[in-house]
């Protein structure tokens, strides 16, 4: 027997990291101007605890296109490298001076968040470079500037340089020939849009036209200036705490979020937790209307103002996809995969709590101004109706808000409706019989009828509703949800009375071979009794149960798909 250790090195490693770090190339723009945000932020850190005497001065950090010299740069003024600390940092592969940072400044670095932990980030770069330059300068004083190059092989150069004057680091990277596309302003704007849009530090990409205007009327003068162009938002409301905002700084950040939306949404619900994970964000209820197409993933995941997917499906449970807003959590791990994010033991809990704040944030809505919360009600429930259907727990919070609305329009939780009913719909097994329909204008003759016995009847509509019904029926009490056009009334809430049919037992025989020639057996229930004396003297029903199970076939595993 022998043992002995795995010889592991960069010759070998590092062509698997480059091709394998990442399935997406274009991730590198995030990782390097994340790092850039990083060395901004010690900065700070270091100047407010007095350990750098550095004068911050503008922090803007700069993305630059040269097509021509096929590079881009990415400059900071940052903390900067000194040529021993370019060694340290960058030619130890998967040492992380971010990691190193956060434990060495654990209780003093609160507020300047650091993103990087994992000692790669960095070599993103050469996924789309064939060779990459940094120019540096330490933020202390008397400090060589430092150069390094490497042009993707394990073998790099580093050197004392004094080409960087000032402090920060500018990181140049010849673009290869295959990763052409990153040197169009287009794709590298849009990319800063999406991953780095909240960035606490700003990030300034080219320049932009502003048109200026004074005076009104004919004094009106308009007058164009360019001004740099900060793609991003520093201070992103769901990173400041919900006391120092009001309802309209809400409305401005899901304009920020949402330029191309017009729609307002209904309320928000601000995340705002420490212990025992750190979770932040802001959660909008969208106002669906009916037959509008649920938009799914509208909501934004970010790890410290980061960029992370907007693609949170297994992620959060699956009817919160529907709402919109952003997640924001240092628990998040930025650097894997999807497959890892879904498996991930923070990323369960950090789900279950939303699925709480969600259905708190809508109890106490209900209890604070329940009259308001009525009149949202039909634009929320598609969501909530999902969520019931989807998550035991949401089920249980939300049968003390969800609204079920009868065809007089008045509103009640579902306990408050089987309490209304109970006294006159209890039938002689003791069932509590819920009639409900499903078009009011359609059923109308079936509603009036039952309204006339002196029974309540809901409006129970949408693509969600067999389900929903199935599962009320499966609670403590006896409930047996009926649609009021399934059978005769008098059968429907079989009282103990005799029923009496209004034909003859002749009439009854005439009748039959006509309608056993249009309708197929055992699906429908001939009922030979009118609804009215004045209109047709039999209608023809579909017992509940036969429709539902042809209703829940139809939308069965379609739920997912709505
Ligand atoms: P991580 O950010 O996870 O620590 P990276 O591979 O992205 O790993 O970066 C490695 C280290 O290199 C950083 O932790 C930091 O110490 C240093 N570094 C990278 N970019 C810069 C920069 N622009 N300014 C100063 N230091 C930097
Ligand atoms: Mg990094």
């Amino acid at each position: 027997m022998s043992t002995g250790k795995i010889n592991v090195t960069a010759d070998n490693i590092f062509p698997i990291i480059k091709k394998f770090l990442y399935s997406d190339h274009e991730i590198f723009l995030r990782e390097l101007v994340s790092n850039a945000v990083d060395a901004t932020q010690k900065l700070k850190t270091l100047s407010r605890i007095g350990e750098s005497k550095a004068e911050l001065g503008d922090l803007t950090i700069q993305v630059k296109v040269d097509k021509e010299n096929k590079t881009l740069t990415i400059s900071d003024k940052g903390i900067g490298m000194s040529p021993e600390e370019i060694d340290k940092y960058i030619n130890q592969l998967a040492f992380s001076g971010a990691e190193e940072f956060v434990q060495k400044y654990e209780d003093k670095a609160d507020g300047a968040a650091i993103i990087g932990h994992f000692g790669l980030g960095f070599y993103s770069s050469f996924m789309v470079a064939s060779k990459v330059e940094i120019f540096s300068r330490s933020h202390r004083d008397g400090e060589k500037g430092a150069y390094w190059s490497c042009d993707g092989s394990p073998e790099f150069t580093l050197e004392e340089s004094d080409q960087r004057q000032e402090r920060g680091t500018d990181i140049v990277l010849h673009i290869n020939e295959d990763s052409t596309e990153f040197l169009e302003e287009g794709r590298i704007r849009d990319l800063l849009k999406k991953y780095c849009r909240f960035l606490p530090v700003a990030i300034q990409f080219g320049e932009k036209e502003i048109t200026e205007t004074e005076g009104d009327g004919e004094d009106k003068k308009e007058t164009k200036r360019t001004v740099p162009d900060i793609i991003n938002v520093t201070e992103p409301a769901w990173a400041k705490a919900p006391a120092d905002l009001e309802a309209e700084d809400y409305k401005e950040f899901y304009r920020q979020l949402y330029p191309m939306t017009f729609e307002e949404p209904l309320f928000h619900i601000h995340l705002n937790v420490d212990y025992p994970f750190d979770l932040n964000g802001i959660l909008f209820f969208p106002r669906i209307k009916p037959n509008m197409d649920l938009q799914r993933n509208k909501i934004q995941l970010y790890q410290n103002q980061v960029f992370v997917t907007d693609n949170l499906e297994g992620i959060v449970p699956d009817f919160l996809t529907f709402l919109h807003g952003v997640i924001d959590s240092k628990d998040i791990p930025l650097n894997v995969s999807r497959s890892y994010l879904q498996a991930d033991g923070a990323v369960k809990k950090i789900s279950g709590h939303i699925t709480k704040k969600v259905a708190d944030k809508l109890s106490s809505l209900f209890k604070k101004d329940r009259a308001d919360f009525e009149s949202k009600w039909n634009d929320i429930k598609m969501i909530i109706e999902y969520g019931m259907l989807s998550d035991d727990k949401f089920f249980e919070k939300a049968q003390k808000f969800a609204l079920y609305q009868s065809v007089d329009e008045s509103y009640a939780t579902f306990e408050e409706y089987l309490e209304k009913i109970k006294a006159s719909q209890t039938d002689k097994d003791g069932n509590l019989v819920v009639l409900y329909a499903a078009h009011k204008e359609g059923q109308h003759a079936y509603i009036k009828k039952a309204q006339n016995k002196g029974y309540d009847v809901l409006l129970m509509e949408g693509p969600l509703v067999s389900h929903l019904m199935q599962k009320l029926e499966g609670g403590d009490q006896k409930v047996k949800f009926a649609r009021v056009d399934s059978d005769s009334i008098d059968k429907l809430i079989a009282k103990d009375e005799e029923q009496v049919s209004l034909l003859s037992e002749e009439q009854k025989e005439k009748l039959k071979p006509i309608i056993e020639g249009e309708v197929d057996k055992g699906t429908y229930t001939v009922v030979l009794e009118s609804l009215d004396s004045s209109e047709v003297p039999f209608n023809i029903t579909v017992p509940e149960f036969m429709r539902r199970m042809k209703e829940m076939s139809a939308t069965g595993g379609g739920m997912m798909g709505m």
